[in-house]
Parts: C-alpha cells; sequence; structure tokens
C-alpha cells in the first residue's frame, strides 16, 4: 500500500528525506489515527500533511460579541461560556445542544453527529472560542457542529495570532482532528523541519525578478503566517510554483519530441492527393482547412514526428481535412488510419470517405468490434501485406493483433473519448512512430489548450464552410411542450427529421432511463405509428439494435429520433433540422453545444429547443442564456470555463497537468500567463538545464521522475 502509494505521488523533497515520515510518527498521532487520515483525507506522510493546504486562517484576536450577529453574517467567531449541554429529541432528530453566553447575548450551537463524543468533550461552565457558520433557527442564532476550543487569550507579540484550519471530515472530528486540531500536526512537522528539507527548486533570479519568496518559507507562511501579507506572499509564491513546473514538464516535453523523435518523411504531394483535390472534392475548401492542411504537410515532411492537435467546431470539416491528410501519407507509400469513438461513426465515415474516393485506387478498410470474425480475419491479413491503405475502425484498431504493414499516419477523431493510453499503444504500431493528429470538436479554451496540451503542436480551424445557417436557439418550459410537439409536426410535415434528447447522467442510473422510457411513451403519444416513426437509441441496447435503430434515422426511415446523448459524438444526418433537448438545465454547455451541431448540416434552416422544467438555478439559467446567444463554440468553451472551472471540461479530467492544488487556471490567469513567459524563456536559453543558475530545477525535475507527466499522447 505504502509503496505505490510512494510511486504515485510527488515529493516535495528528494527520497528519502523527513519528509516521507509517516504521520503516524507524529506524537500523538499513532497507528489509528494515521489510518483515519490515510482513508479520510489521502494523508500518508509528512508531505502530504504540508500539501494539505489550509482552507482559512482565523484571526483569534478577532472575537465578535453575540449581539453583533445579523441574518447576513456568514462565519463568525465569538467567545463565552458554554451552558445547558443536553441531548434532546430521539432517532433521527437526536441531537446535541447547548448556549454560549457572553456578555451582550446567547448562541445556540447543536450536533446532530458525533454526539456521545462531542458530549464528553465539552465542559458546562467553561469559557469557549466558538466558530463557525451562521444560521437562524426558530429566529434564534445558532451554530451546526461549531469548531469549540477552550478560550486562551491571543498572545500580544503577533505570534499564532492567525490559526490554520485544515479541511476534515465529520469522522476525522469525533477522533479530534479537525480543522483547528490537524493544525497541530502541521505545527509539530515544521518544529522538525529545516528549510534544506524543502528545497528550492525555482531558480534565484526568477525569484528576484518577481519577488517570489523562497520555497521553505512560502510553505510555512502558506500554514503558519504571522499576518495576511505574508500569506498571500506565500500563496503567491507557491502558485506560480504549480504553474511554472507544469510549463517548463510540458515544454520540455515538447523539445524533447522535437529534438529526438524520428519520424516518417513524407517527402512529396503525389498523385493520390492531386487527383483528388483537383477531381474529386465536392467543394472549395476554407481558408482554415487549408491553412490547417498546410501545417500537417510541413510537419510530416520534416522528419520528425507529428504531434497535432486539431480542434474544430463541430461541422468545420475536419473529416476533410483528416482524408486529404490520409493521401499524402499514402502518396509516399504509407497507410493511414482513422479511429472514431463509436461504432455509428466510425461506419459513417467509413461510408462518406469510401464513396469520396470511389473510382481511386484506394482500398479502404473497416474494424469495429462488432466486425465478424471472417471478415475480421480478411482485413487483418490485408492490412499486414498493404493491401488495404486506409483503415476506418474503432478502439479494436489499436488492439495488439491488428497489425500494420507501414503505418504512416494515425488520425483519432474526437478524442477526448480516448484514454491516455489508449492512444499511446497507437505508437506502437510501427518501427518509427506514425504521425498522430488528434482531432477534437470540444473547443478547448487557448488558456486551457497552452496549459493542458502544451506539448502538443496545435491547430485550430475556426470557420465554417460558407452557407451555413444559423441554428436558431430557443428556450421553452415544459409547459410548452405540447406547442413545442406541433412544431415537430410542422417540421417533419415538410419532410424534415428530428432529434429527442433526454439526459443520462450516469450510463447505469435507472432512474435516467425510466424517464427516458415515459419519454420515448409520451413522444409516441404525440407520434402515433403509422404516421410517423420513431427511432430509439441509448447505451444499453445491444450493438447491433443501436445500429439498426440509427440507420433508420440516417436512411430517413424514421423520423424522430429519441436518444440518450449516445449521439453526441459526430453523427451526420443533413435531413435533421430540430433538436429538442430535454432537461436541458441538466447537461453542462459543451455538452449542449455538441448535442446543437447534430442540426445545421443540411441545407435546412434548423433549431434547437431546449426545454427545462419552471424552476432554473443561476447556473442553469446562465448555460440556457448562452446558448440561446451564441453559436460559437470557442465563446462557449470560454464561458463554459468560467462557469465550471477547468476542472470540468471535456477531456481535460484525466490530464493531470491541470490538477493543481492551490492555482486555478481561470483565477490566477495572470500568474499563469507569467509563468508561461518565464518557463518558455527559460528553456530557451537553456533546453538542456545545464545553466548553474538552473540546477535547483533541474535537480527538483529529476526527483520527481516517478510522476506521470507524460503527454497527451505520447
Ligand atoms: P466536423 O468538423 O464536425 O467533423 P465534418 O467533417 O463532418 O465536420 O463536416 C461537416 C459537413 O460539412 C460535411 O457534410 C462536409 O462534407 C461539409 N464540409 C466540409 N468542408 C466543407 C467545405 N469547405 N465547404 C462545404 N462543405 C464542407
Ligand atoms: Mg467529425
Amino acid at each position: 500500500m505504502l509503496n505505490a502509494y510512494f510511486c504515485k505521488k510527488t515529493f516535495i523533497s528528494n527520497p528519502p528525506y523527513i519528509l516521507q515520515t509517516p504521520i503516524a510518527y507524529i506524537k500523538g498521532v499513532g497507528p489509528q489515527r494515521a489510518e483515519m487520515l490515510q482513508k479520510e483525507l489521502n494523508i500518508f506522510t509528512y508531505n502530504d500533511m504540508l500539501q494539505h493546504f489550509p482552507l482559512r486562517h482565523i484571526d483569534k484576536t478577532k472575537v465578535a460579541f453575540i449581539n453583533e450577529i445579523t441574518p447576513a453574517t456568514d462565519y463568525i467567531q465569538v467567545a463565552g461560556v458554554l451552558m445547558n449541554l443536553e441531548v434532546v429529541g430521539e432517532n433521527r432528530a437526536k441531537r446535541l445542544v447547548g448556549e454560549i453566553r457572553d456578555k451582550t447575548g446567547v448562541l445556540e450551537v447543536a450536533w446532530f453527529q458525533g454526539i456521545t463524543w462531542v458530549q464528553k468533550a465539552l465542559e458546562a461552565g467553561k469559557v469557549y472560542l466558538v466558530f463557525g457558520k451562521v444560521s437562524f433557527f426558530m429566529g434564534k442564532p445558532q451554530i451546526v457542529h461549531p469548531e469549540l476550543e477552550l478560550w486562551v487569550p491571543a498572545k500580544k507579540d503577533g505570534q499564532d495570532v492567525l490559526e490554520p484550519v485544515y479541511p476534515s471530515t465529520e469522522k476525522l472530528k469525533s477522533r479530534s482532528l479537525g480543522g483547528r486540531q490537524l493544525s497541530k500536526l502541521s505545527q509539530a512537522i515544521f518544529a522538525q523541519l529545516k528549510p534544506a528539507d524543502i528545497p528550492e527548486n525555482i531558480p534565484e533570479n526568477i525569484l528576484q525578478q518577481l519577488k517570489l519568496e523562497n520555497r521553505f518559507l512560502a510553505y510555512k507562511h502558506a500554514h503558519f503566517p504571522p499576518d495576511t501579507t505574508a500569506y498571500n506572499n506565500a500563496i503567491r509564491r507557491l502558485k506560480f510554483e504549480e504553474f511554472f513546473l507544469a510549463q517548463v514538464r510540458l515544454n520540455l516535453l515538447k523539445l524533447d519530441r522535437h529534438r529526438y523523435s524520428k519520424g516518417v518523411v513524407f517527402e512529396k504531394v503525389g498523385g493520390l492527393f492531386n487527383e483528388f483535390y483537383n477531381n474529386y472534392l465536392p467543394f472549395e475548401l476554407t481558408g482554415a482547412q487549408k491553412r490547417v492542411l498546410k501545417e500537417i504537410r510541413q510537419d510530416t515532411a520534416r522528419g520528425k514526428q507529428m504531434n497535432r492537435l486539431l480542434q474544430g467546431d463541430v461541422g468545420s470539416g475536419k473529416t476533410m481535412v483528416a482524408l486529404l491528410s490520409m493521401l499524402i501519407a499514402l502518396d509516399n507509400g504509407y497507410q493511414a488510419c482513422l479511429m472514431a469513438p463509436t461504432e455509428i461513426l466510425t461506419k459513417q465515415h467509413y461510408e462518406t470517405i469510401s464513396k469520396q474516393l470511389e473510382g481511386l485506387p484506394v482500398k479502404v478498410g473497416l474494424l469495429t468490434g462488432s466486425t465478424k470474425s471472417r471478415a475480421r480475419r480478411e482485413t487483418l491479413a490485408q492490412l499486414a501485406d498493404g493491401e488495404i491503405h486506409i483503415l476506418i475502425g474503432t478502439h479494436a484498431i489499436i488492439e495488439q493483433a491488428v497489425v500494420f504493414k507501414n503505418l504512416g499516419l494515425a488520425i483519432v477523431d474526437e478524442q477526448h473519448r480516448f484514454g491516455v493510453e489508449q492512444r499511446a499503444k497507437m505508437w506502437k504500431k510501427a518501427a518509427v512512430p506514425p504521425h498522430v493528429l488528434v482531432m477534437t470538436a470540444t473547443p478547448i479554451p487557448r488558456t486551457l489548450a497552452m496549459t493542458a496540451y502544451g506539448d502538443l503542436d496545435y491547430s485550430i480551424i475556426d470557420e465554417l464552410p460558407p452557407g451555413r445557417k444559423t441554428i436558431t436557439t430557443v428556450h421553452r418550459y415544459e409547459n410548452d411542450r405540447s406547442r413545442v410537439m406541433d412544431f415537430l409536426k410542422a417540421e417533419i410535415g415538410l419532410g424534415r427529421q428530428v432529434y429527442i434528447i433526454f439526459p443520462l447522467i450516469e450510463e447505469s442510473d435507472k432512474m435516467d432511463y425510466e424517464n427516458l422510457m415515459r419519454g420515448y411513451e409520451t413522444v409516441k403519444g404525440y407520434f402515433p405509428e403509422p404516421k410517423y416513426w420513431i427511432s430509439m437509441v441509448h447505451g444499453k441496447q445491444p450493438a447491433e439494435q443501436k445500429e439498426t435503430n440509427m440507420r433508420r434515422f440516417v436512411e430517413n426511415d424514421t423520423q424522430i429520433m429519441v436518444s440518450t446523448t449516445v449521439i453526441e459524438v459526430g453523427v451526420n444526418v443533413p435531413n435533421a433540422s430540430v433538436m429538442v433537448i430535454e432537461s436541458a438545465e441538466k447537461f453542462g454547455l459543451s455538452q449542449l453545444h455538441q448535442l446543437r451541431g447534430r442540426v445545421g448540416r443540411g441545407s435546412e434552416k434548423s433549431y434547437c429547443v431546449l426545454l427545462t422544467g419552471q424552476k432554473l438555478g443561476n447556473d442553469a439559467r446562465e448555460r440556457i442564456k448562452i446558448m440561446t446567444s451564441t453559436n460559437n463554440g470557442f465563446e462557449i468553451a470560454e464561458k463554459d470555463l468560467d462557469l465550471r472551472g477547468p476542472g470540468d471540461i471535456d477531456g481535460t479530467r484525466q490530464s493531470g497537468v491541470l490538477n493543481f492544488k492551490l492555482a486555478n487556471i481561470v483565477n490566477d490567469k495572470p500568474i499563469l500567463d507569467t509563468a508561461r513567459k518565464f518557463a518558455v524563456q527559460l528553456l530557451e536559453e537553456d533546453s538542456l538545464l545545464e545553466k548553474e543558475e538552473n540546477r535547483v530545477l533541474k535537480q527538483f525535475l529529476q526527483s520527481q521522475k516517478g510522476k506521470t507527466l507524460w503527454s497527451k499522447i505520447s
């Protein structure tokens, strides 16, 4: 257990220094409480405790009077005598109540959990310092589960005045390891530490230029600041450190890749590409598509491995860029593959691309989980001897059994559905790793992209093909349903098709399925057979059934598609003109935008209807407002980042580089920008970290080898 843990975590100094000491060694902790700390807070070692930063600090000199409490009061600290402590109520209503009295009034305190323990620990008649969030109960102020400690007047010399309060849990509170009590641990640790135990990792000249505190002091002051200014300085330093190290690592990876990686060389743009471009291309490429192709062309010609992220809003025409890039690979005697996240999308790619290439001497193969074993054997054989030039498939492509003759380019569509490891397997498919192009329709704000994907090269298609009509998006409440359904009837009457999407939060959630089924019945009520036909698709269906239902909709056998978000990604039915999203308040912005992108693909005017309940939370209201006011994916992504923070943006969750402890990409953007600037500059001047002044940084990075910070792909 301990070993596995050691491999996984970051240490702030080299092993085997003091910071790796198990927390149980602190006086008064012992094995039992140590185990609880591990379970509840993931704190195993001294280091973990130091990384467990205080939530806030209590200024012990700031004690309010009880009569200052108003309904507007949030957290407060008072001091008073504890009185009338007693257990009241029974069973679930059982609670421990008491009163705190100072010379101005009475404050009620109450506990619903850990009653026995709390009662034992407290003593009526003594003066306590009480801290907590004030609420009003029957017109009287009270604090539920307050933090209490015996009152000791603050020292006058300013020391120890700001006391840390740590994140904790109810369980730990019941074992005397509440938010304030945890400070005893960090105190005990600091008593044993010397500055050398938390060695500096940022070059001195940067510290000086930015007036940043040294590392030991920063840690110390983050936990035990002498005053607010010291605290703020400490936090600024630690946030900078987080961003700076992440940026250095990413840029080192990128430099490494550019320096050492060998790539297949696509020397020329040859016959296939030119023939297709001149005689087969069904439309003029947009400027953005041309630009991205040029970037890919340059990347693949210089003998380095390309590792490129291509972002383009839904419908921006990424598939054509993929196809043209694959033709370049073919022209140079290499095979190419295109991997998509779902069976449906894979088949659609297969069909579109096969049709577009009809007449050219290119053999396209298909491989998915449901490819029958005979066809599969044949495909694998043709792949191995080079008969198949382009392979289109699902995850099935990366299975070990799939061997290419000479794979030169691997394209991954809608990358956020693929795990990092799966993508890494792509690399191993050829002696010289193939060029990799990752395409995503989830627009990632630039800030985030630079931070999360800083090691990748990066292209954007920021232009939609001409003639696209904007999708009109409206918000309707539940009680407008029948009018919405009438509108659908009118559209279907004009020969169009419609989507009705239900939320499915958890694939396994029974409630959600019941909702979907009920929704399906309701829709059927409005749209009876045989005038109307409905397809239903959801994740629990067998692949075959899903396939049939989807196909019927694609072929316009059914006019209505009732579905969960399984159709979210990539599916193309240009005749569909209305997207109805049920319980739209339950969806995140990027998901709503993805769903909306299913319509507006044909020549007809398209609509997106966001159906919601009457009552909406503030965030939901904001999301709906954004959706009805813009169609621009990048704008939406920026807003999404503002609303939710980086942790929730699709596709970034797995990316460890965004898991900062203190820093926040949105709120601390200025620090991030500075950190990036300094990291880039440092590596420009000293890309191998050979200069003496950068030794501290190099040593630190070397001590962190175990930490997986491999690139998104490599
Ligand atoms: P996405 O970027 O979402 O994968 P697609 O590649 O599926 O988008 O393209 C969406 C639609 O736009 C397709 O029907 C495609 O044929 C069409 N398309 C792509 N590029 C152009 C272009 N330059 N001009 C006109 N239509 C285009
Ligand atoms: Mg696509």
